[in-house]
Formats: C-alpha cells, structure tokens, sequence
C-alpha cells in the first residue's frame, strides 16, 4: 500500500463517514484532545463522551485540574476502568500548569516528557490537535495496516519496528493532511474494518486490500486472549474504588469488605490500589481518594 494509492480513497471516505465527535471539533482545544485520547485508549467511545465532556466543564485547562487533588480525578473517572489513567492525567495537568505555563506543549518530545504520557499519545495530540505529521499508531490503525498491506488479519502482539517504519512511509507529506490521514485510518479501524466483523463490502480501499485480495485468509498466529472481566482482580479493584468515589469522605474499611466476598482477592485488589496510589490508607483503618 502506497500512500499515493490510499490516501485519496481513505480520506474522501473519512469526509463522508467521520463521527462528529467533540474532541474533533474545530473548538475543541488541545487540552480537551488530550483528555480524549487519554480516555479513548482503553474505553469505548460511547462510554467516554459523558466522561469527557463533564471533565472539560469542570477542568476546561490542564491548570484547572492541576489546583484539585489527584483524588478528585479519580472520582471524576466513574467507570471508564484502569483508573490508573486519572491520575496520569492529573499528574500531566500539573507538569503543564507548572512547566508549560498552562498550555498543552506542541513538540512531540515535550508531548513525551510529560508523566505517563507514551509515544502514542504524543504523536496523537501533537497530530490531532497541532495537524503535525506523526505516525500514530492504535489498534485500529495497525489491524487496517497489518489487513491491506501485510495479508494478515491481525498485526503482531506488540508493536514492531517494521509497523511504525511501515506507517511513517505512508504518511502524506503535508503535515495538516498527514494528520487527517492518521484520524481518518483510525475511524475506518472503528467503523468498517473492525476485529471480528470487518465489512470489507462498504470499505473504500476493498479494491487494494491484500488482505480480501488473498480471500481473508483464517489467522495462524498465536492464540489472541480476549478481555475477561468478571471475577477478576480488575472487577474487584472497580467495586471498590466506587465505595470511595462515592463517599463524601473516608471510609471504614468494613465498608469495603461487603463488596467482594473473597476476602484474599480482596485484600490483593486493595493493596494494589495502594500501591498504585489511587487510594489512600489513612489511620484507624480508613481508607480515602488520594489528596
Ligand atoms: S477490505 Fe476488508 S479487511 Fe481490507 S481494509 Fe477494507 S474492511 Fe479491512
């Protein structure tokens, strides 16, 4: 696949199928694609747009979320799972307040620098909200890349060196459309060319897609986990980080113990929670959002 052969079918279909999504909108501030793609990484869009959208009320700048303590991100977070991510985004809001004066940095490198912040975020924001020239690379991106070019139904486990060599060579020259072929690539992963259904009939690259070309040929590759939920430690780490986000303040820790029944996976999930900073252990055997 040449960029020369895709571009121009892949774009006109973005400009006809694109979600109008509020992150994407001519409004939508750097902070706020941000805080997007933060979210999007491992939670649905559906699930994230109420979240994203009470965050950019409440928090409308990095300095804003800076001046609250880390906790208050977390209760913000509701259920978007790995809660992890609030507090990454705290931890960037405050670095931006302070080092940044304020202002979401425009360099990729300094993208990167910020806490917790991976090349795939710097190379997203730095593309969706600066229209620079970066190759991002998500899910999406890689399964339409591994499917058209490489003849394969999935990409490899990890990311390789060959893939990221494979997008930069495909990336339009010019950085503003670059950036709309990056979102654009990602929206046809979303929409068309999807893991276990893709509809190869209403894809606009079907004529050129090594991949349907070879008649979709069956994966061989090591066996693909799917994402259990029920009965983890994930599960239990959830059920009680929403005893706390609820709670006006600290809670006994009897008030915990309710929630889960395996008091050993219980007592795992929550020492985790400690140790990840997401909950505070405080005197007398209560436990709080951190401050
Ligand atoms: S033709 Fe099918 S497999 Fe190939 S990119 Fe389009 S939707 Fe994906």
């Amino acid at each position: 696949m040449r960029s020369s052969h895709f571009a121009a079918p892949i774009l006109g279909w973005y400009a006809e199928n694109a979600r109008d999504l509020p992150w994407r909108a001519p409004e939508a501030t750097p902070w706020g694609v941000l805080v997007s793609e933060i979210m999007l990484q491992q939670t649905p869009v559906s699930r994230v747009l109420p979240v994203w959208a009470e965050w950019l009320a409440r928090w409308p700048t990095p300095s804003a979320l800076a001046a609250e303590p880390s906790g208050e991100a977390v209760r913000a977070w509701g259920r978007l799972g790995y809660p992890r991510r609030a507090l990454r985004l705290h931890a960037s809001a405050v670095a931006i307040a302070g080092e940044h004066d304020g202002r979401v940095p425009d360099s990729y490198d300094a993208l990167l620098a910020l806490p917790g912040i991976g090349s795939y975020t710097a190379a997203a924001v730095a593309s969706f909200a600066y229209g620079q020239r970066h190759a991002v690379l998500d899910t999406n991106v890689r399964r339409v890349l591994a499917r058209t070019v490489g003849g394969e139904e999935y990409p490899p486990k990890a990311q390789t060196v060959a893939e990221v060599r494979l997008a930069e060579s495909l990336l339009p020259l010019d950085p503003p459309v670059a950036a709309r072929w990056s979102v654009a690539v990602m929206e046809l992963g979303a929409l068309v060319c999807t893991a276990r259904a893709p509809r190869c009939g209403a894809c606009p690259v079907a004529e050129r897609c090594a991949w349907r070309l070879a008649g979709r040929p069956a994966y061989d590759g090591p066996p693909r986990r799917g994402q259990q939920y029920a009965g983890t430690d994930r599960q239990c780490r959830g059920r009680l980080l929403a005893v706390l986000r609820q709670a006006e303040g600290p809670v006994e820790k009897a008030l915990l113990d309710v929630v889960w029944d395996d008091a050993v996976q219980r007592e795992r999930a929550l020492d985790g929670l400690v140790a990840d900073g997401l909950v505070d252990p405080l005197d007398e055997g209560l436990y709080a959002l951190p401050r």
